[in-house]
Formats: C-alpha cells, structure tokens, sequence
C-alpha cells in the first residue's frame, strides 16, 4: 500500500513544507487533471552561508495564465523571488511560465532537448498545428467530426506557455544540482516526454519525480508523429519509459517521492511495479483485440473507457500508438496501411 503522510496545501496560495527547506505547491489546472504540483527549494537563510547554499530554486511552475502568475504573485510574498527555476519538461503545466521566471530574472535550469521542443512549439503557428492533428487523426480512422474539432483547437500548447526564456542552464543525466543547501542528483527519463528531469537527494532519500512516477494515475506515454518532439523522442517511446523507470528501483524502498500530479507518497518500489504491471497487461489487451487489423481507433475501447474530447483523442491516440509499437518491435503484432488507414493485426505464434 502507497502510503500519504502529507496533507494538501490548503489553498493553492498556500505551501506544506515537507522537510525544512522542501516546500510543496499545488497549483490549480484548467483540465480533468486539475491541478500540478511545484516543489520551492528555499536557500539558507544562514549569513554565513555560501551563495550556492544561499540559492533558492522552484522546481515547475504550472501553465501560463493569469492566475497561475497571480497565484505566484502572491506565493511570492511568502517566498523569494527563486534564483533558479528548473522546467522538468516540456509540457506548459511544468514549463509554461518559465520564461515568465526568466523575464524577472530567475535563471532557468532544463535540459536542452526539452527547452529546444519548447521552443518549437511556441514557435508554431495554430493553422500548422491544427493541419498536422488533422491528417493524423485521418490516418487512423478518427471520425470527420472530431478532425474538424481538432483543427479549430489549434496550437493548444502555445496557449498555456510563456515566451520562452532566450537563454537557460542545461541540466544532465548524473550531474549534481545544488538547492536549498541540499545536493541533488539529475536523473533523466524518456517515454512520457523526451528528456525529463528528475531530482534525488541520497542525504534525504527524497526523490522529485516530475511525471514519471505518479500516485493515482498513469504517466501519459505518447507516440505522437505531430508535435515537434516526435524526431528527437526515441520512436519507441513505451520502451524508453519501461527501460528508464528501471533506475527507480536502485533508489533505497523507502525514498520519499514527490510526484508533480497527486499527493508526496512513501511505496516507490511498489509503483513502479504496479506501472510495469499495468503496461504488460494493457499490452495483452491490446494483441487480444488485433484478432483481425484493426485501427488505432478502434482500440481506444481496450485502453480507455470513457468518451474523450477532441484534445483527449490526441493524448489516447499517442498512447494506443505507444503500445502498439511497442508490440511492433517486439514482433506480437503487424501494421499495414489498408485504404488510407493504418491498421495493426496480432501475428500468431
Ligand atoms: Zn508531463
């Protein structure tokens, strides 16, 4: 059993420090997923310390509205200004104001493959975005209503991300990070994006562990052929996330996590298993229903049970793709374009 020995800031203005130093912010999000935790690493307040021990640094800093940025300016009465700010990834719920940090003189910390797919979305016009979904949506037999929502949506990224920041830190797999007076290990991880960072503190067994391992829900783990990181996300993006989640069962069983959606969670171990757990068995499923060549849409049913908005469909769609070509690689099942759609049938053993 995960175990949860932390109670929820009471109100998105409000912080539980989780060990001295270690501040947890909950933020709210405009989607089903309501809501994105950052992690303030607040520096020491001792004169004699250094300035490194002295730097403070927020780890994500939610989507880039206005009220996530009036919701900081308040938190920013009760904390500094961070010295330096960490985008774990691309997504804009972790990187979207980023750059907002940035222009009030933060300096951004991510790594170079995420800050340059940010960049590349921000970059992309809502006719181009909506274009691309739309043909993708096609090729896997997506009904005509949903392409036109799809294509009217846009660049939906670009909405909830500020202007990049000109100019950031990199950060590397086994580098050290020091915040708060603490010193952190960078440990990167593939599948739900392209290179997210994580952070391990050996001193408090504490692990930031962005969205690689989650509580409650399963990280999104996407082929997705339109958005920018598609050429430099390993195209095996399931793979990638099962081979990376491996070095969380190296760290210590009882390391404390703190995920970036749901609450800080003692059970690492047993997580990541039950994520294995849950990949194999969806897998199965998955070669289950390829009896005959089926689309991508018609195996929405074996991994979803609810009705998806157009948006949705994009994050379902990447995810049946994920599976499907992982099976792909494996040899457990075959695609084959059949009249304009892409179809995946088991092959039998
Ligand atoms: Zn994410």
């Amino acid at each position: 059993m995960l175990q949860f020995p932390f109670e929820r800031p009471s109100t998105a203005a409000h912080s539980v420090e989780i060990l001295p130093g270690v501040n947890w912010i909950r933020l709210p999000l405009p989607f089903q997923l309501n809501h994105v935790n950052c992690w303030y690493l607040s520096g020491s307040t001792n004169s004699a310390a250094s300035s490194e021990e002295k730097s403070s640094c927020l780890v994500d800093t939610g989507i880039a509205t206005e009220q996530t940025s009036g919701l900081w300016s308040s938190l920013l009465k009760q904390f500094d200004l961070p010295t330096n700010v960490i985008a774990t990834h691309f997504h804009p719920d972790h990187s979207g104001l980023a750059g907002w940090f940035y222009r009030q003189g933060c300096q951004v910390y991510a790594s170079d493959i995420e800050m340059q797919i940010t960049k590349r979305i921000y970059s992309f016009s809502d006719t181009a975005v909506g274009e691309a979904y739309a043909s993708w949506y096609a090729q896997h037999a997506i009904s005509d209503e949903d392409i036109e929502q799809v294509k009217k949506l846009g660049n939906t990224f670009r909405f909830t991300l500020s202007e990049p920041p000109e100019t950031h830190h990199s950060l590397r797999n086994g580098a050290n990070f020091k915040a708060g007076g603490r010193t952190y290990k960078v440990l990167t991880a593939r599948g739900h994006s392209a290179d997210m960072i994580m952070l391990y503190c050996a001193d408090d067994n504490l692990l930031i562990a962005a969205d690689q391992v989650l509580p409650s829900i399963t990280p999104n783990v996407s082929l997705n052929t339109t958005t920018p990181d598609a050429e430099s996300m390993d195209s095996n993006p399931l793979a990638s996330f099962l081979e990376d989640i491996e070095q969380l069962l190296q760290l210590p069983g009882n390391t404390l996590v703190l995920p970036s959606h749901g609450d800080p969670f003692y059970g690492l171990h047993e997580r990541v298993e039950q994520l294995k757990v849950h990949h194999r068995s969806r897998c199965h499923e998955i070669v289950a229903a390829c009896t005959r060549p089926v689309t991508a849409h018609e195996l929405f049913p074996v991994l979803f049970n609810r009705k998806l908005d157009a948006q949705q469909l994009s994050f379902a769609l990447g995810e049946v793709l994920a599976h499907t070509r992982y099976l792909e690689r494996r040899g457990e099942i075959q695609s084959e374009l059949r009249n304009g759609y892409f179809t995946f049938t088991a092959i039998k053993s």
